[in-house]
């Protein structure tokens, strides 16, 4: 019997080894890896440069403590930040990066309110679960931080209705990644982006989920020309060691002065030494450009399926962050154990969608072989 919380819905496997795009089992069982850890294994599993920047670190000083400076920070702050107007802060999770967020939100601008979308999701913590626009996730844990309201995502008008000169900031996700690979549409963004600057309200970006070029850019907001006042980053950042950053506007830095906002383990050595491996890595035009290519054809393969197949009602999503909404959960229930029964491994998202997020680093040869496992079993799918 398990000793753990049943907080988790649980499969049996136990992954005990990875390598490159595959993972393994207890048993020695081998799968294609379509989902990362959730879009966090984004250089693969065991990737030589990683392992290389953890074990020299691992051999130095894992932790410090934020009351000394910190060159490591320093470093990573000036990769994810690109010479562009934004400072830093490191924490431990995308839920905390959020935290971070809203409270420098409320703190910057002097205002309460918050808004943020319907089926977004934004983390487990107080203020993230607040801003989460889930109800099934805030149940039974009233009271939760007051100010916040959820609007229908990619909808002008109620927006426009609810954004005036009281409202802090608008917090949002490019592509609703856990409420089932929902893409903003371009047109929206840009004018919410217009919108906030026109109120004095903060854009913040959770780019947690679509962040670490797994959209085929560094970060995902990038094809869509806004600039955010802050970025929240986590999952893929330092490729599994727990790590999340905010990055918010110089402008913003007097509402966090010292002592205003911290974390014992935020940003330590061992987290930041490897995540500017990571970041090092994956913010390269020619790497970032492949997985653009890589997504282009895995998004053409499985967009077949819309015709081939009455169970898939659409194929969305960017890059190597793809959705398969298919008619109903039971669908999916079936797809995703058909999948694993083919040795593959992908998850759900929303209530009917296949959630794909391999590694970045797929090989094309093992993309194929995934497209081609994933079409076949929604095909025999009944
Ligand atoms: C996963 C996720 C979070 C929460 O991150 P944790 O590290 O689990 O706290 C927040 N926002 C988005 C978009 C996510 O995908």
């Amino acid at each position: 019997m398990s000793q753990l919380f049943p907080n988790y819905l649980r499969d049996e496997i136990d992954l005990v080894d990875g390598l490159g795009s595959y993972v393994y089992d207890q048993n020695g069982q081998s799968y294609l890896d379509f989902m990362s850890g959730i879009a966090v294994s984004n250089l693969g599993h065991n990737h030589p440069k990683v392992i290389q920047a953890l074990s020299e670190q691992a051999e130095k000083i894992w932790h410090s403590s934020n009351l000394y400076s910190n060159s490591l920070q320093e470093k990573v702050a000036q990769k994810l930040t690109m010479g562009k107007d934004y400072l830093a802060f490191f924490c431990n999770s995308g839920t905390e990066a959020n935290e971070a967020a809203i409270k420098l939100a409320r703190k910057a601008t002097g205002r309460k309110k918050i808004l943020s979308f319907k089926q977004s999701f934004h983390g487990r913590t107080y203020g993230a679960l607040s801003a989460t626009g889930q109800p099934e996730l805030q149940a039974g844990f009233f009271p939760i931080v007051e100010g916040f309201e959820y609007l229908p995502y990619n909808q002008l008008p109620p927006l426009q209705q609810q954004l005036d000169e009281t409202v802090a900031a608008v917090m949002l996700e490019v592509i609703q990644g856990e409420g089932g690979i929902i893409p903003a549409e371009k047109e929206w963004l840009q004018a919410v982006a217009k919108l906030c600057k026109a109120n004095n309200t903060l854009l913040i970006v959770d780019e947690i989920q679509t962040g670490m070029g797994r959209t085929g850019t560094f970060f995902a907001f990038e094809a869509y020309q806004i600039e955010p006042d802050i970025i929240t980053l986590a999952k893929a950042l330092a490729n599994g060691i727990p790590v999340g950053a905010m990055l918010g506007k110089s402008g913003l830095a007097e509402a966090f002065g010292p002592g205003s906002h911290g974390t014992t383990f935020g940003g330590n050595n061992l987290a930041m030494n490897v995540a500017n491996t990571v970041v090092t890595e994956i913010n390269q035009p020619a790497f970032l450009a492949k997985v653009a290519d890589k997504g282009n054809y895995l998004l053409n393969e499985l967009t077949k399926l819309t015709t081939e197949s009455v169970k898939v009602k659409a194929v969305r999503g960017k890059g190597l962050m793809i959705g398969i909404e298919l008619d109903s959960p039971e669908t999916l229930q079936q797809v995703i154990q058909g999948l694993k029964e083919e040795q593959l491994l992908a998850i759900k998202a929303g209530k009917n969608v296949l959630r794909l997020l391999p590694p970045l680093t797929i090989s094309q040869e093992e993309l194929a072989k995934g497209a081609n496992i994933i079409k076949k079993v929604i095909m025999e799918t009944n």
